[in-house]
């Protein structure tokens, strides 16, 4: 992982990025990455010196399964709770799908690169499906979040009905799908939305980047692609153009 401020660390996985945020010896964490890689994200957080056990929550950005597949994997294995905005509830608890099949991400966006990315992602559980039942929703209050690192949601769906980003110490924002600087299925990087078929709404997605322009932040940490230092209005402006 590679500490983007004090107490907050940037991992990567098969195409798809999680954030820990250290408070002591306990750790939230921002997004765990699809199933077949639980186990790399616990070697990450055993790179920084903390177990699974010290995870007090998993926050999800969103239920699609690059992001909640690792949760739910914690979940099973250490009891760790997941919680989600509440408008994203019953997509996480599996009551409804907002995900785009593999196979239509083929039909639309066939290129040999197309297929090595479905090959990855096959991998480590994009076949397979996730609920989590167990999923809570984040308080209804704004401000933040009494977990470690003080995590405060910004909420900004269209990518998926709840989708929320996370203001985190440092001015770290954690801006899962609504935002991201890079994807395999990208023609380039920087901060930009992804192909439009693995959105909800898509009008939705960029018009509430709103909230995320309005933070004040310097470091934009996506679920697809690098980090990104700068303004965050300027990244929304880059984003929907
Ligand atoms: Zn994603």
């Amino acid at each position: 992982m590679i500490q983007l401020d004090s107490g907050v660390w940037f991992g990567t996985g098969t195409h798809a990025n999680t954030l820990a945020l250290v408070d002591g010896a306990d750790v939230t964490l921002v997004d765990a990455g699809w199933a077949g890689d639980v186990d790399r994200v616990i070697a990450q957080l055993a790179a920084i010196g903390r177990r699974p056990e010290d995870v007090r929550a998993v926050l999800v950005t969103h239920a699609h399964i690059d992001h909640v597949g690792g949760a739910a994997k914690l979940h099973e294995r250490y009891g760790t709770p997941v919680f989600t905005h509440g408008a994203e509830l019953a997509h996480a608890r599996g009551e409804v799908h907002e995900q785009v099949a593999p196979w239509r991400v083929a039909a639309t966006a066939w290129r040999p690169r197309t297929l090595r990315w479905i090959r990855d992602v096959a991998r480590v559980g994009a076949l397979g499906h996730v609920e989590m039942p167990y999923a809570q929703a984040l308080p209804a209050a704004d401000g933040p979040l009494d977990l470690p690192g003080a995590p405060v949601p910004v909420f900004c769906p269209g990518h998926t009905s709840g989708h929320t980003a996370y203001l985190l110490p440092g001015g770290v924002v954690a801006t899962g799908d609504a935002l991201v600087t890079g994807h395999p299925l990208s023609d380039s990087t920087g901060p930009q939305l992804l192909p439009g078929m693995f959105s909800a709404d898509v009008d939705e997605t960029a018009r509430t980047l709103d909230a995320i322009a309005a933070l004040d932040a310097g470091v934009l940490a996506p679920g697809h692609g690098d980090p990104w230092h700068g303004d965050p209005a300027d990244a929304v402006t880059q984003a929907r153009s």
